[in-house]
């Protein structure tokens, strides 16, 4: 991926908050490391999907990428343009933030939030239009607007453009909000859980309607589930990357078939067992040791799935996994066993864990 390919550029990035400690109002806040240290390269025409579970930090990634969410350690660039540096009131960056914001798109889980519920959806549709293609006249916006309702299946657009929010379902809705993020002209869309309030029936269609329109308009888009079944889909048919994010970290990441025909984390292991369509041989058993995913203001020590994985030795609990590439592809694995080197191979497994290979 050549530089001036890549759209959005993470490096090395933290998202930490602090939260209140509770009911002692004298003792220090807790730090919660919602994003841990993380490198991500989107380039153009891109599709990465990333899974995890709830809690894991996935969303926050997300609006950090997209310049919603500030990194409180590490950069993250738009074209090169650093996002925090093109923030600041003071200086004078290559790239406005406006335009910034422009081409860094978000539809939400709740598409309803990002529509005025007392606005039309032509009005709704215009705003962008009006602000970012100012060459255009009235009429051209109309027909605009008319041939994108259209494109999305919502006919007769007419029709559909003079209702509210109130009179659309939920995938009425949900075609309005990506609309209006591509009438932006974006070269980057975050669909952050976009599909998961859908009925199960409607999620396939929005999510092809979402890759057809990706690759009309040559979008790149970050798609974040909990739910591995519609990130495989997403990154499958576009060709893409698929992320695993555990407790903050991004433990794997690759293309999409090579992650799930042979994942080499174990908690990918475990992300595809507990997907029945993905399911991994005939094991009833989950490649688990511990079920309860450990508080994200306490993160277990160095490797942070040390408390479940079933491969747990005692130098996971001492040294965190750097995430690394075996064979040189940007294949990319935060695990010990992926090093025949590493001297995890040399350690005594945990109480109840196994390091076969
Ligand atoms: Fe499991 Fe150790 Fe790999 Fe962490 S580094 S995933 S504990 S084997």
């Amino acid at each position: 991926m050549s530089a001036d390919e890549t759209v959005v550029s993470l490096s090395g990035v933290d998202v930490h908050f602090e939260t209140d400690s509770g009911i002692n109002p004298f003792a220090d806040p807790e730090t919660v490391r919602a994003v841990d240290d993380i490198d991500l390269e989107i380039a153009e025409n891109d599709v990465v999907a990333i899974v995890g579970e709830s809690g894991s930090g996935k969303t926050t990634l997300g609006k950090t990428a997209v310049g919603l969410q500030k990194p409180t350690g590490g950069t993250v660039s738009y074209r090169g343009q650093d996002i925090s540096e093109a923030r600041n009131w003071f200086s004078k960056p290559e790239i406005p933030f406006s335009e910034i914001r422009r081409s860094l798109q978000i539809i939400h889980q709740d598409p309803e939030s990002s529509l005025n519920p007392h606005k039309s959806v032509r009005s709704s549709l215009e705003q962008p239009l009006k602000k970012w293609q100012t060459d255009l006249g009235p009429e051209d916006r109309e027909a605009r607007i008319l041939a994108m309702l259209e494109r999305v299946g919502m006919s007769p657009p007419h029709d559909y453009a003079q209702r509210y929010p109130h009179q659309l379902s939920g995938g009425e809705t949900q075609r309005v909000a990506l609309v209006r993020a591509l009438l932006m002209n974006p070269d980057l869309i975050l669909a952050d859980e976009a599909v998961s309030a859908l009925d199960v029936s409607l999620r396939v269609e929005m999510m092809d309607l979402m890759l057809d329109l990706q690759d009309s308009f040559d979008t790149s888009f970050l798609f974040i589930s909990h739910d591995l079944s519609n990130a495989r889909y997403v990154a499958e048919h576009a060709g893409g990357r698929l992320g695993v994010m555990y407790l903050g970290e991004l433990v794997e990441i690759g293309p999409v078939e090579e992650v799930l025909q042979n994942p080499q984390h174990p908690y990918t292991k475990v992300l595809k067992w507990a997907t029945p369509s993905l399911e991994i041989g005939d094991s009833t058993e989950p490649p688990i040791r511990e079920i309860d995913i450990p508080d994200p203001v306490n993160p277990p020590s160095a490797c942070r799935f040390h408390t479940r994985c079933p491969n747990a030795t005692t130098y996971c609990q001492e040294t965190a996994p750097e995430p690394l590439s075996t064979d040189g592809s940007d294949r990319r694995t935060a695990c010990h066993r992926v090093d025949e080197e590493s001297e995890y191979w040399q350690r005594s497994p945990l109480e109840g864990a196994r390091l076969d290979r």
